[in-house]
């Protein structure tokens, strides 16, 4: 039996498995997804089986080939079949090697956790030599007195008073007295044993005598509903406590009066505190009702699918989310939630918890290593049947899963950007689904324009949610046009109505948010004596004035320099700040309003881990009046006291030189202008603008999506753009930028077979409806960063799989320098 294995090294030469022999004693349960030790030059290294096969490999003489060391046990360990098979619809999809797939499908840096341990073989006593020497003896004693009767080399060392042990392991190894035996396990933290309390009731008896004790004694109320939320507990005491705000008497009670009990329990770190919420779900809504009807019909189909569940913000997804969980949970299957970002998962989190209680694990960049380890080998045991995450969560190790979420599916953030594959996580969820027969919910307000058409030519499911909860109205919008305060004189950054407006809420003691999509305090500082700007001098863009650390930064690859006095190119006095970012927003608004309590939400200020969630929980506990950030406060974010969102300006999406500029501005407009609104006061939306009459601002105004959509969508029709067509972007970054429009040349010669001067769109084919359309080489819209020239080479076609394979013939043909200088993005968000 052999096997192609993926080494977990990654180095530019180990594109491809390698293949090693099985030797008899590891063929027994081996299967592809199998995590395994294995001779690797002069070292060993961890990798994952990805083909299992009997016959020797033509290419490899047979003494060439190597045995696998040993398998690695441990939760967690080995992949999943479905995930396998996801890498391995990504190598395809996206253009690259099976083993760059399998890579991005692995836990960060699993070797790194892999421990190795010596223990005792079976039948060790018939193969310890009667001439065993007294070192010997003391190492099988040693281990012989361990529980599973194995150690690490150094704690056999220090069993043995430190003396040096690898001579007689070695020998003894060979003897067959002692096997290796290899483990994933999560770095060590010191489990902690606190306190707990568990339910003894189920949820309708913790119900029965909440409501019993709602009058006389709220504190114990509370802990029991709260206990309930948790699903039963055990919740550590301290954490109910602070989350029930109850008091150690009332826990005393609950026991006295056998509803529950105290006990000791070991806490691995948990990266959210215990937080109790709305545990009594609420009634569903007639289209809720009928989302929820039909994805439990897709369930029980068994066949994988996909719906977008297109939902108006404050429309209830969630809920729709939850029940969806339910019912998948009640056909004993798993469900795994993506969410786009950070802050989101903690506050979907929480959600999450109060309601499925502890089965619930979480994945994403912002957990430590250990609690990202922790969660991932939970699920690796089972004890979780639902993970929130972030993108990277949709390769979880879920076994049997039935359900896959994807909420605000448009979000850009569900791309990687880099390292290879440029995946989608939607697109990889509706793949994975594939390999188990799953059911994908993909949800939003504002859909991408190719979802929504995916939905509405009948690819996908369609669930429209368009009521919103309570019969809340949406925000009224007003557009603010700028042009016109301008021809009136000096504006400042606000417009007299949205002065007004601010005034007003603060009198009212309502909050306000205050959207601006760029940090710092001025896109650059300009010298009015000479026109200088201040530029990155490795980045093609302008560096962002910091005023309160007095720094002028480029906010793409870092640079940082002190903000200059004077002009460096003319020595005038007069360089100043032009254009206006969240940090200037912040200053005008405590100049003009000393009395409000201001937040700055942006990746300045959200720097630290917590610092975000710390902000968040500030400004809906009330101690804050005015939020100002970036689209970290646009999206997701729910407070019921906002009744006014002031948008600064609108015009930096609009201007993005890319095809989507126009949906992600209606996105980005959209989602900001959901945060006014949510409580029972109505909403109210003012948009600074110079451009009132585009057709996304006027559209979000109008909370009116689908005029969007049917605007947009001829538009996309007539230019050639997705759902029409598929792009891939070719790029190309070199030091010599002359080097990196050569590299694309002859690419495009070996595609095409022409040689081309022009630039401009190039149609091929067409009898058997092969078109191919190929643009540039052309410098990169940000076409210099980090110091490297960027240039590009778009291809449409209407044919992707065509197109594949024509490109992989392309790249062949190229040396082995140009392909490596070249990198691939099929299907790009962005063409910056
Ligand atoms: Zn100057
Ligand atoms: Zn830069």
């Amino acid at each position: 039996m052999y096997a192609a294995v993926v080494v977990e090294v990654d180095a530019p030469g180990l594109r491809q498995p390698f293949t090693y022999r099985v030797p008899e004693s590891l063929q027994d349960g081996l299967a592809p997804g199998a995590c395994v030790v294995v001779p690797f030059g002069k070292q060993t290294a961890v990798g994952f089986v990805v083909a299992l096969t009997d016959s020797t490999p033509a290419a490899l003489a047979e003494d060439a080939i190597k045995d696998i060391s040993a398998r690695v046990a441990g939760d967690g360990a080995s992949l999943p079949p479905a995930v396998l098979a996801t890498a391995r619809w990504m190598a395809q999809t996206y253009l690259t090697d099976l083993a760059q797939s399998v890579r991005c499908v692995i836990p960060n840096a699993q070797a790194a956790h892999v421990v190795r341990r010596v223990a005792l073989a079976p039948g060790w006593e018939e193969a310890l030599p009667e001439t065993s020497t007294l070192s010997h003896r003391q190492v099988v004693l040693a281990l012989s007195n361990l529980p599973g009767h194995a150690a690490t080399e150094t704690q056999l060392s220090n069993l043995l008073g430190g003396v040096r042990v690898s001579s007689p392991v070695q020998i003894l190894r060979k003897k067959g007295v002692l096997e290796d035996r290899w483990t994933v396990e999560p770095p060590r933290a010191g489990a902690r044993k606190v306190r707990a309390l568990r339910l003894l009731v189920n949820w309708d008896a913790a119900e029965d005598a909440a409501v019993a004790r709602e009058a006389k004694a709220p504190g114990q109320a509370r802990l029991l509903r709260a206990l309930a939320a948790a699903g039963g507990g055990p919740v550590p005491v301290a954490e109910i406590l602070a989350g029930a705000e109850s008091t150690p008497a009332a826990v005393k009670r609950l026991e006295a009066d056998g509803l529950a009990q105290t006990e000791t329990i070991e806490v691995r770190r948990r990266p959210f505190k215990f937080v109790s919420g709305a545990a009594v779900p609420p009634m569903l809504m007639g289209e809720q009702e009928a989302a929820v009807a039909e994805v439990r019909k897709r369930l029980d189909s068994r066949q994988a699918n996909a719906s977008l569940l297109y939902g108006v913000t404050g429309s209830g997804k969630t809920e729709v989310y939850l029940r969806s969980i339910a019912e998948t949970r009640r056909r004993g299957r798993t469900a795994l939630v993506l969410v786009p970002e950070i802050a989101l998962t903690a506050q979907v989190v929480d959600s999450f918890r109060a309601r499925i209680g502890d089965r619930v694990a979480v994945l994403h960049s912002g957990l430590s290593e250990g609690e990202r380890r922790d969660e991932w080998q939970r699920i690796g045991r089972g004890e979780a049947d639902v993970v929130v995450g972030a993108r990277s969560a949709v390769f979880a190790p879920l076994e049997n899963v039935g359900l896959i979420v994807v909420d605000e599916e448009h979000e850009a953030s569900y791309k990687q950007d880099s390292p290879a594959p440029r995946y989608h996580a939607r697109d990889v969820a509706v793949a994975r689904a594939r390999a188990t027969g799953a059911t994908v919910l993909l949800g939003s307000a504002t859909p991408s324009v190719e979802s929504f058409y995916k939905a509405e030519s009948g690819e996908w499911g369609f669930l429209p949610l368009r009521e919103r909860a309570l019969s809340r109205p949406l925000p009224s919008v007003d557009v603010l046009d700028l042009r016109e305060l301008y021809k009136r004189g000096q504006p400042g950054i606000f417009a007299p109505p949205l002065l007004d407006a601010i005034s007003d809420r603060l009198a009212k003691k309502e909050q306000m948010i205050l959207f601006l999509n760029r940090r710092g305090f001025a896109m650059f500082l300009l010298c009015r004596d000479c026109g200088f700007t201040t530029r990155c001098p490795h980045c093609d863009v302008s560096l962002t004035y910091h005023a309160g650390r007095k720094l002028i930064a480029c906010h793409h690859c870092g640079y940082e320099q002190r903000a200059p006095d004077q002009c460096p190119k003319c020595s005038g006095q007069r360089l100043r700040p032009f254009g206006i970012g969240t940090e200037k927003v912040e200053e005008e608004v405590r100049r003009l309003f000393p009395e409000a309590r201001t937040l700055r939400m942006d990746r300045d200020t959200t720097l630290r881990k917590d610092s975000h969630l710390k902000m968040l929980r500030t400004f809906r506990s009330g101690d804050a009046d005015i939020l100002i950030g970036t689209q970290m406060v646009a999206k997701g974010l729910d407070f019921p006291g906002v009744t006014l969102v002031g948008v600064i300006s609108a015009d930096t999406a609009l201007n993005m030189p890319d095809f989507r500029a126009a949906e992600r501005a209606f996105q980005l407009l959209t989602q900001v202008s959901g945060r006014a609104g949510r409580g029972r006061k109505p909403g109210h939306v003012l948009v600074q603008t110079f451009n009132p009459e585009h057709e996304s601002v006027a559209a979000a105004a109008n909370h009116d999506y689908e005029t969007f959509y049917r605007r947009e969508i001829v538009n996309r029709r007539e230019l050639g753009y997705p759902p029409f067509t598929r792009l891939v972007n070719v790029i190309a970054q070199d030091e010599d930028g002359r080097e990196a429009e050569t590299r694309l040349r002859r690419l495009s010669y070996h595609l095409t077979g022409e040689e081309k001067d022009a630039f401009g769109p190039r149609f091929l084919g067409g009898a058997g409806g092969d078109e191919l359309a190929v643009l540039g080489p052309a410098p990169c819209p940000l076409s210099r960063l980090r110091g490297r020239y960027r240039w590009h080479l778009l291809l449409k076609t209407t044919d992707m799989d065509k197109l594949r394979t024509r490109l992989k013939e392309a790249m062949s043909l190229l040396s082995a320098t140009d392909r490596s200088g070249l990198s691939l993005d099929v299907d790009p968000m962005s063409l910056l």
